[in-house]
């Protein structure tokens, strides 16, 4: 679904990514794990299209081939842009919107679906993760985890061929974190194609079927789970997961 090769991102003096190769295969979940500051969240925006790699290609299936040593033309970025949605790790819902209000704006404003298909879309979707009876609720009144449940509703109401998770559950309370992470480990289970930034390893083992260890900007090992997580070839990985575990 997604190549991505060569990718690099400084800002200022600080080189953040330092060629990152990432594939994506249709129905895949991978998840990126690594120390704060590795560049993890970099690498989701360079993938959304909210920051622009200084060099290096993307391209999705389907779509052109993007080569970041060149510039690239607002279309490429636009057609690359709408190809994913993300899932912030603060969901960033309109304060002063309702829940439906809130999922049918991308839908209603951006996509020009037509109103009443976007709200029934957006009710059988709220339906789905146990929130239909919150759609005239504004934000403040929901829970932490419930508003992330929105949060990934709203993703989901655009249709996106991937969906971007940036530590989805590290901002909540420890009791709302589950919740979460059972909503998108149905949507794994569904076959939804996903990059996930996490540091919730347990769950990590259980959806992904690749996970990349990103240090410094570079990924310092990927491999299937059962291995990195057991028996890690990289002395940098195995020190994160004495931390972390
Ligand atoms: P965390 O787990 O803390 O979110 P991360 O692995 O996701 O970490 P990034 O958020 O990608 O790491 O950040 C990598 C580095 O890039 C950090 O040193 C950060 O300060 C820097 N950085 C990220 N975004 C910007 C920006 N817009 N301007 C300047 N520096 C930035």
């Amino acid at each position: 679904l997604l190549t991505a090769r060569g990718i690099r991102k400084s800002f200022g003096d600080n080189e953040v990514l330092r060629s990152i190769d990432l594939e994506v295969r249709r129905g895949e979940v991978v998840v990126l794990i690594g120390p704060s500051g590795s560049g993890k969240t970099t690498v989701l925006r360079s993938l959304n299209g909210l920051e622009t790699p200084d060099r290096g290609t993307l391209s999705f299936a389907g779509g052109p081939d993007l080569d970041f040593s060149t510039r690239v033309s607002k279309q490429g970025r636009v057609a690359m842009r709408d190809r994913s949605a993300m899932v912030f790790q603060q969901h960033n819902l309109f304060p002063h919107m309702t829940v439906l209000e809130n999922v049918i704006e991308g839908p209603v404003r951006v996509q020009r679906v037509p109103r009443a298909r976007a709200v029934a879309e957006a009710e059988a979707l709220l339906e789905r993760v146990g929130l239909a009876e919150k759609r005239d609720e504004y934000p403040f009144s929901l829970s932490g985890g419930q508003q992330q449940r929105v949060g990934i509703v709203r993703a989901l109401a655009l249709k996106p061929d991937l969906l971007l998770f940036d530590e989805p559950t590290s901002a909540l309370d420890p009791e709302l974190v589950g919740e979460v992470l059972k909503v998108i480990k149905e949507l794994a289970d569904e076959g939804w194609t996903m990059v996930v930034v996490t540091h919730e390893l347990g769950f990590a083992r259980q959806v992904a079927d690749e996970v990349l260890f990103m240090d410094g900007g570079v990924v310092v090992e990927r491999g299937a789970p059962k291995d990195i997580f057991t028996k890690p070839a990289e002395e940098r990985t195995r020190r994160f997961l004495d931390r972390i575990l």
